[in-house]
């Protein structure tokens, strides 16, 4: 039978037609279903039927952190889950290796591809009382999707329970940039234009995003196992983002604070090269710009004392230095062409920026690691705690309305990137 040119076409029309007709059809049944279930799950007693239970497939043999799961009663798991299919039972926690503001990191184990990962685990309820849930979480997750450097952590998953949510980090095992910093004290000017140039183009690439890091601090600045930079906790939430928030949102890192900040001014993204001359500074001198054991004293300090230098670093360093740590943003170096001005500073000529980011430069020191589970640069302080309490920090599992609340706080948290799972 001769089929005609013309009338594939109509056969192709129509069944595109049927198609969209059919897809139409069935996300208006899913959204229908998804309110049916909805309704269903914040009925408690309908809840606790078994035939409800299966009906919603909750598996009541789930291990002691998947019990916080049963609080996805309130808020099924087709809305909370998302698209992504990873969860917590995925991994197997192996250790605490630090905290955050609003959680804690873990070394876990994927158990079905066995590679290794650091999982942030953060409590809704206490970004929730600090109100940074939807500025940050919603929108910066968003963005940590596109967000790919050699120098920045890699995100490879982000899921949410009906309390926390999980990121699944690349794991970074060389230890903390300043915990190397302060066993050496000071360090010899080539490596520190090293990994300030790895940072500069870190932060570089987050401006190019409309990304300001803002508090850049030494807990995040690692080391892999190479010797490289690996920025942690970009476009994460923050403590301090509130122009509004108290003085206690500076508990972190006071050392860095950009005068502007300090004085709750508005901020833009010369806020991170204040941060950069900062951690230079301390990694040429030993000490942060315009330290003083007295908080207040170094408040003060940030925002009038002049910056002085002290001749034992190069006429480029100081330059490079003086720049960065100019306490009028408007004057700072990269305040007009950002990233730009930094890359061709003098105190980086010796620095072949494509051979860096391409990590063809040699670091200047390997971290001693003999594995993924050498832990020997993660504090003890972390390390020692028990991990099930880490994962069972479960204030409250009573289902009251705040928990309802956090759980359906960060809608479209969940994240996986399509193609690269756990690669
Ligand atoms: P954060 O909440 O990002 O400030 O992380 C707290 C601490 O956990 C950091 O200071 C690091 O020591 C550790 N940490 C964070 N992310 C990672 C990672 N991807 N790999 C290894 N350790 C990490």
């Amino acid at each position: 039978m001769a089929v005609t040119q013309a009338g594939c076409d109509l056969t192709y029309c129509k069944m595109r037609g049927i198609v969209s007709v059919l897809a139409a059809f069935i996300k208006e049944r899913k959204m229908g279903l998804n309110d049916f279930i909805q309704r269903l799950v914040s009925n408690p007693p309908i809840c606790q039927h078994a035939d409800v239970g299966s009906f919603l497939k909750i598996d009541e043999n789930q291990n002691e952190e998947l019990d916080e799961n049963l609080l996805c009663l309130t808020h099924p798991r087709s809305s909370l889950a998302e698209e992504t299919q990873i969860k917590p039972s995925d991994f197997d926690y192996l250790k605490i290796i630090g905290k955050g503001s609003f959680g804690k990191v873990l070394l876990a184990r994927h158990k079905e591809n066995e590679l290794y990962y650091a999982v942030k685990v953060l409590q809704k309820k206490i970004i929730m009382k600090k109100k940074e849930q939807k500025h940050i979480m919603a929108e910066r997750s968003v963005l940590m999707k596109n967000i790919k450097h050699p120098f920045l952590v890699g995100l490879h998953y982000s899921f949410q329970t009906t309390d926390k949510l999980y990121f699944v980090l690349d794991y970074v095992n060389g230890g903390e940039l300043f915990y190397h910093l302060q066993r050496e004290r000071v360090f010899l000017e080539p490596r520190a234009r090293f990994y300030a140039a790895e940072i500069a183009s870190a932060l570089g690439y987050l401006h190019s995003l409309h990304i300001v890091y803002r508090d850049l601090k030494p807990e995040n600045i690692l080391l892999d196992s190479q010797g490289h930079i690996v920025l942690t906790d970009f476009g994460l939430c923050k403590e301090g983002l509130d122009p509004n928030g108290t003085t206690t949102t500076f508990c972190g890192t006071p050392e860095y604070l950009a005068p502007e900040v300090l004085q709750k001014q508005a901020y833009d993204r010369t806020v991170d090269w204040w941060c950069l001359g900062s951690v230079l500074f301390e990694m040429l001198y030993g000490l942060p710009p315009f330290y003083s054991r007295n908080t207040a004293e170094m408040y003060n300090n940030i925002l009038h004392k002049p910056l002085v230098l002290k001749p034992n670093v190069s006429n480029a360093g100081r330059d490079l230095l003086e720049g960065l740590l100019h306490k009028d943003r408007t004057k700072r170096l990269g305040s007009k062409d950002d990233f730009l001005e930094l890359k061709f500073h003098s105190f980086f000529s010796p620095i072949n920026w494509d051979d860096l980011m391409a990590k063809r430069i040699v670091p200047p020191f390997i971290p001693t690691v003999t594995g993924p589970t050498d832990l020997r640069h993660f504090d003890p302080e972390f390390t020692h705690l028990p991990v099930s309490t880490s994962l069972c920090n479960t204030d409250n599992l009573h289902v009251t309305s705040s928990v309802r609340e956090a759980a359906g706080a960060f809608p479209g948290f969940s994240y996986g990137p399509p193609s690269d799972a756990f690669q």
